[in-house]
């Protein structure tokens, strides 16, 4: 049984080869930590991967070692999912497209015996 076009894969493979989702190149960095809210000079973005897509965050090194989740509510968390797509220079479905490739890619091995 084959019932998938091939197209549907060339689409999702050409989307997340043009897009990668933690380049925070062109994200602005924050005064302060997002997180903590800590003001210091050294900090940089992050992204943060979320169900409702990827984020950037401006966070301080202990924040963004601790891998912890800022307290933002979902209406900000929409904000800042379609915040960062926009820095990428695409929407919220080419985001999600391209999320959907990766989880792919990254559940492959596992489900490969
Ligand atoms: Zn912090
Ligand atoms: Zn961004």
């Amino acid at each position: 049984m084959n019932l998938i076009p091939p197209d549907a894969f060339a689409g999702r493979q050409r989307v997340d080869a043009a897009v990668d989702l933690d380049d925070v190149s062109r994200c602005p960095c924050g005064a302060r930590c997002e997180s903590c809210g800590v003001e210091r000079p050294d900090l940089a973005v992050h992204t943060a991967h979320t169900q409702l897509g990827v984020m950037c965050l401006t966070m301080c090194p202990r924040c963004a070692a601790a891998d912890c989740a800022p307290p933002v509510s979902l209406g900000t968390a929409v904000n800042l999912v379609g915040q960062h797509a926009s820095h990428l220079g695409i929407d919220v479905d080419q985001m999600a497209a391209a999320m959907d490739a990766e989880t792919d890619r990254r559940s492959r091995p596992a489900s490969r015996p």
